[in-house]
């Protein structure tokens, strides 16, 4: 939900507010412009942004964005935007074939994940992400590609019929219960205008017979620079990529007579209107009332930021209200939000979506319009208010520090509003000037005017979709209930009663000592122990500024429990953490916390307890007293017991109807059997067996020794800041001092080859092929994870190559490895797609094949070359960030190794043959447990 249009900052996290003088500004004062970002527009029309940023070092991002769209379809052409996109990955003037994907793929790029695109209604991109900047040639290759897919697509005739089946296929994985209440509702949300029947999908029937020419002509009437712009972003110099820019794209022609890019504005109406959308596989109940409006016109003023920001202030508090009536067992409904946004090129929409639980349709709307009516009529309270404003100051200190750690995309996500929306990139250090002095204007009268606004008369929808065997809303009963909110006499100012408070209010705390302090020399690292037997690793790391990270664990876990008390001891840190902390419920947590960026969450998993906390440095000191607090003073609720066991109920109810719980099930019943001990699975056993006071019991029996517990924190905080906060905090937390370990069992499988088909009533025929293999064979080393991943990662290339493209089977092949230590050494290799039914016997022996050949050394050399670039790469880019250094003190505790250490990493990948991998491939999968499950339609 986009409630600012100006400030990208307000999508991103959370201070004190900071009492220095603000500037005064008139309403047309401009807001001020990024000068990080260099743009300019080529003799042909072209557009074009540099942005250099070093936050991902010797890599940069390539983008092409394009005002266009399958709005600009016509009735024969509805689905070629998008077919084109497929197409500017199967060749190009100076990339034949699938030359793109494999130049990029040699300097360690992967296809979907840093090669990717995207069409929507009314704009397209496609774009390289984090593609090694340091080597010229590289950077000419990717600004080669950006010049072909501007006007130089190959379109050959049998690459656009290779590509007829990828699509067909992909509108088959696509079209899910979701996307047909979709269709539904598109005439309502856009009232009968061309945006209801340009989903960017398309006709099936024109994607597989349109005639050649005709898509020549789409491409070469729309994808033209005038309306088209590339952006590069990265560790680049601007002056020299401008330069190569202006060169190299100076002979895409300037068109002449171009047509006129029109934009579709959805038609005014004054009457409402009401669709209610019925699906039988859906299995939950919506409602949207949304009310349409002209789309305001940009003009980058202060006036504009401040009407923005007051909204957006004025949204956030309406939320959070709607948040607290949700921690009611009597609220009916799971979840609602209020806002505004914008909604087509021409429209925005002010907007209420309501997820009502089971058979509470009407009165979860009601209770939601009265909340509606009750702002904007009796406003806000200074302390909601004074809170909001606290959030929105202290995301804006919190952007500004870390504002050379802005990534990539966010940058794209700027330079994408400004070419499309004309809302220009600004500077945030200016930005945050204007809005401290919107913020210390702001009061409830201000708010209340700027939101009741947008709830005009016309332009009105409600969307309803149903459940086919509850009672659903109809249209008389929803216009009753907004006319009657809105009329009604009875409703009263919203009475807020947090009085704030300090988080360890009445907690008496007795700080322990760091009685012994130990270097790990090889990877820079300390060790603490406590005066209560805790140890707590610590590695400073500061390539995330101002952030830091730590994670606790101790062996156990729900292996400990009988079979009766699993449920318990799997749901007990969720019942905690909903309860609140200490005296606090978690509204009231919530509003304490309100403007410091931290969280602490804890689980249990099937052999360890553990906590995780993270938070702004500034923040610290609280990050440590909510770890004490969760050790020490975990909160149980009894009302959020029920309303956490009402939620599990409600989530089974009509639970059969949807597919994909109706595949999940079945599997793990042609997996594991019926019934199997091992399994515990949301079921109304499972949650009968929920017992509040045990969940208590063994919460406060996993958290109760703290001797058993390693800490590890990373982050950009000096040992002079940590120890004095270690001993207040974590050496004060009092335990019981014991020896244990896991009991850990896998669950038992009814065979270990395992070949069945299972069919599924569902509304749009598909096949759903899933193949595994498992084993615990094979020893668990360093040497033999890189070698499952290696065949994994050479397995999707052969399967994007051979049931894609090749075949034009699927829309895509899953893969993927998995190589645990924990809880029991074991390697996991699994396959999935999507397909037509009645082609599974010819692409199911396609999948093995691709094994068989691998088994027999017929490997592509091309494809380890590909496999071992990627992983070099994907190493030097991890290490930019701090998650690197987390992971590097984890595997060094928990597994005694060194990832920096290039024997244990850079070495292997570096001598790994065909070899190697056939004989792992023989080894591993005849070794494994397997299993073949094909899901098809029932006829
Ligand atoms: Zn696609």
């Amino acid at each position: 939900m986009k409630y600012s249009k100006k400030i990208a900052i307000l999508l991103f996290v959370v201070g004190c507010f900071s009492s220095a003088k603000a500037q005064n500004f008139k309403a047309t004062d401009p807001i001020a412009i990024n000068q990080k970002v260099k743009k300019g527009v080529l003799p042909n029309g072209m557009t074009y942004y540099i942005y250099p940023t070093e936050v991902n070092k010797n890599t940069a991002s390539y983008y092409i964005i394009q005002n266009v769209g399958s709005i600009l379809e016509n009735d024969q052409q509805k689905g070629l935007a998008h077919f084109l996109e497929h197409m500017a990955f199967n060749g190009t003037k100076h990339f034949e074939g699938k030359g793109i994907l494999n130049t990029l793929q040699k300097q360690g790029a992967v296809f979907g994940k840093n090669i990717n695109a995207y069409t929507s209604t009314d704009e397209t991109v496609y774009n390289l992400d984090n593609i090694p900047s340091k080597d010229g040639g590289v950077v000419d290759t990717c600004l080669l590609v950006l010049h072909d897919w501007s006007n130089f697509l190959s379109l050959t005739n049998e690459e656009i019929d290779a590509e007829r089946g990828v699509i067909t296929e992909e509108w088959r994985t696509r079209q899910n219960s979701g996307a047909r209440i979709y269709n539904q509702l598109a005439p309502y949300y856009y009232n009968n205008s061309l945006y209801a029947e340009r989903m960017p999908i398309g006709d099936m029937e024109i994607v597989k017979n349109f005639k050649y020419q005709v898509l020549k002509d789409f491409y070469k009437d729309w994808y033209r620079p005038d309306l088209q712009a590339i952006a590069i972003v990265g560790d680049i110099n601007a002056d020299e990529i401008e330069a190569k820019i202006k060169k190299l794209f100076a002979d895409i022609p300037t068109p002449v007579n171009p047509k006129k890019r029109f934009e579709i504005a959805i038609p005014e109406r004054t009457e409402p209107t009401f669709k209610l959308a019925l699906d039988k596989e859906i299995s939950s109940s919506n409602i949207s009332f949304m009310i349409r409006h002209n789309a305001e016109k940009v003009t980058n003023t202060f006036a504009e930021l401040e009407k923005s920001t007051q909204r957006s202030i004025a949204f956030s508090i309406l939320n959070n209200r709607l948040a607290e009536l949700t921690q009611k067992q009597e609220c009916p409904f799971k979840g609602a939000q209020i806002g505004y946004q914008s909604y087509s090129r021409l429209n925005d929409i002010w907007i209420l979506n309501v997820s009502p639980k089971p058979e509470k349709q009407a009165e979860a709307f009601a209770l939601v319009m009265n909340e509606w009516v009750r702002a904007y009529k009796f406003g806000f309270s200074k302390g909601e208010i004074e809170r909001a404003v606290t959030e929105t100051t202290s995301r804006y200190e919190n952007y500004l520090d870390k504002v050379n750690e802005i990534s990539h995309q966010q940058v794209i996500g700027m330079v994408k509003s400004d070419y499309l929306n004309h809302e220009i990139i600004a500077d945030p250090a200016a930005e945050f000037e204007m809005a401290k002095s919107i913020l210390k204007n702001i009061d409830t009268a201000i708010l209340q005017e700027q939101i009741s606004k947008l709830y005009s008369q016309q332009n009105r929808v409600v969307a309803v979709t149903g459940v086919e065997s509850e009672e659903n809303l109809t249209q008389e009963k929803a216009f009753d209930i907004i006319q009657k909110a809105e009329n009604d006499a009875s409703l009263q100012p919203y009475v807020d009663t947090f009085v704030t408070k300090s988080l360890m209010d009445g907690v008496n705390l007795k700080p322990g000592k760091i009685v012994s302090e130990k270097e790990i020399k090889e990877i820079g690292a300390t060790t603490y122990i406590l005066s209560n037997g805790a140890k707590v690793h610590y590695k400073f790391a500061d390539k995330n500024k101002k952030t830091v990270n730590l994670q606790a664990e101790s062996d156990g876990g729900t292996s400990l429990y009988n079979k009766q008390d699993i449920p318990s001891a799997q749901r007990c840190t969720e019942f905690a953490m909903k309860s609140g902390l200490g005296s606090f419920t978690q509204t009231d947590l919530n509003k304490i916390l309100k403007g410091k960026l931290v969280s602490c969450n804890t689980g249990i998993s099937s052999k360890t307890e553990f906590l995780v906390a993270s938070g702004n440095v500034k923040d610290i000191e609280t990050m440590m007293q909510l770890v004490y607090l969760n050790f020490k003073h975990p909160r149980f609720d009894k009302e959020q017991f029920l309303l956490m066991k009402q939620g599990y109920l409600n989530s089974l109810k009509n639970r059969e109807k949807d597919i994909n719980f109706k595949m999940m099930d079945s599997l793990s019943v042609a997996v594991y059997g019926k019934d199997n001990p091992q399994i515990h699975s949301l079921s109304p056993k499972y949650i009968e067996e929920l017992s509040p006071d045990k969940m208590k019991a063994i919460y406060e029996d996993r958290f109760s020794d703290i001797s058993n517990f390693e800490f590890e924190i990373v982050g950009d905080v000096t040992p002079e800041i940590l120890k004095p906060l270690l001993e207040k905090y974590i050496a004060s937390i009092e335990g019981v001092k014991r020896k244990e370990s896991s009991k850990y069992k896998e669950p038992k499988r009814v065979s270990n080859k395992i070949k069945k088909e299972i069919f599924i009533e569902m509304e749009t025929p598909k096949s759903t092929v899933k193949v595994s293999y498992y084993s615990k064979e094979i020893a668990y080393s360093q040497r033999n994870k890189i070698l499952i991943y290696f065949l994994n990662d050479i397995l999707k290339l052969r399967y994007t190559e051979s049931l894609r493209e090749k075949e034009g089977g699927t829309y895509g092949a899953f893969v993927s490895a998995l190589a645990a230590k924990e809880p029991i050494p074991a390697f996991r290799l699994e396959i999935s797609f999507d397909c037509d039914a009645n082609r599974v016997d010819q692409l199911l022996p396609v999948l093995y094949q691709e094994m068989d050949k691998i088994k027999k050394g017929e490997i592509v050399s091309e494809d380890i070359e590909k496999t071992r670039t990627n992983y070099f790469k994907s190493k030097a880019d991890r290490k930019n960030f701090n998650r690197y250094s987390i992971e590097l003190l984890n595997r060094y505790i928990k597994e005694n190794y060194n990832m920096d250490d290039p024997k244990n990493y850079e070495d292997i990948v570096k001598s790994v043959t065909a070899k190697d991998i056939q004989d792992f491939a023989n080894l591993f999968l005849s070794k494994a447990e397997t299993y073949e499950i094909v899901f098809k339609p029932k006829k």
